[in-house]
């Protein structure tokens, strides 16, 4: 097994683990940041180094045969191309240097520092959390359930369980979308026993019926109200109708595995894009960010 640390914290890019297994062009770690594909989100790419103070050859020094020891030399520094779960997380490495045809992988036991592509990351967290807020409305306000969704690092689509999105369904849903990231509602994520959630949430918006039964802890990743107070009073003392967010239930809480943005602002103009006929009563919503739309600014 892998610990999985981008689960507890999604924003961390540079980490230091240790080789457990290496088995031709791919490397477990004990624990990693890298994102493996899944759940409609591609997996991270990057780099691994073998941290500083790690001796080329296993630790001994000066047979005056060694290369020069610093992390920058090709042998000491691989691209994590691809990255797949399994029974552990397996990150796929390549050669720095793109003329040699041959990768060897550091060896068990090695520290290495893993350094995930920051941007592409980013990119990914930005359309999981805009994704969140499109099956949310669907939900809420057409009462359509998702049965799917892809993301990339330049736009994203989601299927929905729905007859027909006309035009002015598209365009209402980009309005409300946009509303949602103008609230600036904070994201967060946390663990929840499975028995709890299924009894206390909503089963249509968390899709836990979807996660296979050997999961008995969920991570619950919720989108908050408008001005959520941090800490309740047990009160309901504002008293003052429309205003009177704090304390409100969360806008949304789904079970999800991936990485996300720490508030709905972080997103930033969302367009959507098209949509199509998936088969029979199901509908792909095509959508992406303004800074990926042509013509868009
Ligand atoms: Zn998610």
């Amino acid at each position: 097994m892998t610990e999985e640390l981008y689960l507890a914290d999604d924003t961390v890019t540079t980490f230091e683990a240790t080789v457990d297994r290496a088995l031709d062009d791919r490397v477990v770690l004990d624990r990693t940041h890298f994102y493996p594909a899944g759940g409609g989100q591609p997996h991270d790419t990057g780099a691994l180094r073998v941290a500083d103070g790690e001796g080329a050859d296993g630790g001994d020094v000066g047979d005056g045969n060694d290369v020069a020891a610093d992390g920058d030399a090709d042998d000491r520094r691989w691209r994590v191309v691809d990255v797949q779960k399994k029974d552990a997380v397996y990150h796929t490495l390549e050669p720095v240097d793109p003329s040699a045809d041959t990768v060897s992988s550091p060896e068990p036991g090695t520290t290495v520092v893993g350094e995930i592509d920051a941007a592409r990351r980013r990119a990914h967290s930005r359309y999981h959390t805009a994704q969140h807020l499109l099956s949310a409305l669907l939900l809420a306000e057409f009462d359509a359930k998702t049965t799917g969704n892809q993301l990339y690092d330049d736009h994203a689509h989601l299927d929905a369980a729905y007859d027909r999105f006309t035009d002015g369904d598209l365009a209402r849903i980009e309005t409300r979308l946009n509303e949602l990231v103008g609230d600036e509602r904070p994201v967060r994520s946390y663990a929840m026993d499975r028995g709890e959630a299924e009894a206390t949430l909503d089963t249509d918006r968390t899709r836990i019926d979807l996660l296979p039964d050997s999961i008995a802890e969920l991570r619950i990743v919720e989108i908050g109200a408008v001005g959520r107070a941090e800490v309740g009073d047990g009160g309901d003392a504002d008293g003052d109708g429309d205003g009177g967010d704090s304390g409100a239930e969360p806008y949304d809480r789904t079970a999800c595995a991936g990485t996300h943005v720490g508030n709905t602002a972080d997103i930033g103009e969302i367009i959507v894009t098209g949509r199509e006929t998936k088969g029979s009563d199901e509908e792909r919503v095509r959508f992406a960010l303004a800074e990926h739309v042509a013509g868009e600014e």
